[in-house]
């Protein structure tokens, strides 16, 4: 079954902690630039302390020896997983990898906001074989440079798990409960059908951060996984 991880985007780590100590059972909480912006490296602390997975999502997109120093960082600071983009090529990827010790490092592909349309208007150019052939290609880039699996949305999983050696993570981010707003996500899904494409991680922020009733969204999340 996947694993739930609940993006904590959060301006403070007050909320976020209040949120975390809502929720039963979480195993997983991701940290990205918003909350690690406000609270910094202390946070990651905290939640380990109450026993958390941490996933530093940071996407690092940036020269090699840079990249490889901020792998190393977080390894040094108990993140348990964290991501890289896959455009930064096989090179970064690799000093990454390198440097990153016991931490599981990620690769994002193509961005879960981004539909057909905005991905050419950011590339410039068609990609021939669209968004799917993107995710493939970085895909197979991301696991040749050693990485430990990719960031992509239910809507490639399963292509990408068929694609690719071995038994990479397949993290899925743009998750969404039946009724929810998809906001600013294009590339979307059900937790089930995430799931079930081959997903080994469901990353899920609004659903539950901005529901009612986080516990009861997040057992919702795990009900449909059960299935
Ligand atoms: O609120 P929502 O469920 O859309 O949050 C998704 C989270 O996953 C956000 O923190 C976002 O930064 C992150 N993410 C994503 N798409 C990716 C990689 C990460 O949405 N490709």
């Amino acid at each position: 079954m996947a694993e739930v991880i609940v993006a904590l985007d959060f301006e403070g780590g007050s909320e976020a902690l209040a949120l975390v100590d809502r929720l039963d059972g979480l195993e997983w909480a991701k940290v990205g630039s918003i909350l690690f912006l406000g609270e910094g490296p202390r946070l990651i602390g905290e939640l380990k302390e109450r026993g958390l997975s941490v996933f530093l999502d940071l996407k690092w997109h940036d020269i090699p020896s840079t990249v490889a120093g901020a792998a190393k960082a977080a390894a040094a600071l108990g993140v348990d997983m964290a991501t890289v983009h896959a455009l930064g090529g096989t090179e970064m990827m690799s000093a990454a990898v390198e440097a990153k010790g016991e931490m599981k490092l990620v690769a994002v592909t193509v961005l879960t906001s981004h539909d057909e349309a905005s991905f050419a208007g950011a590339v410039g150019v068609g990609s021939p074989g669209g968004v799917l052939g993107e995710v493939e290609r970085m895909a197979a880039l991301a696991v040749r440079a050693g990485v430990d699996g990719v960031v992509c949305s239910a809507c490639e999983a399963r292509a990408v798990v068929s694609a690719l050696p071995g038994h990479p993570l397949i993290v899925v981010p743009g998750v969404r409960l039946a009724g929810d707003a998809s906001g600013d996500q294009k590339r979307v899904a059900d937790p089930g059908s995430a799931s079930r494409a081959g997903a080994t991680h469901l990353v899920v922020g609004r659903s539950i951060t901005r529901s009612e009733d986080p516990q009861k969204a997040l057992l919702a999340v795990r009900a449909e996984l059960e299935k």
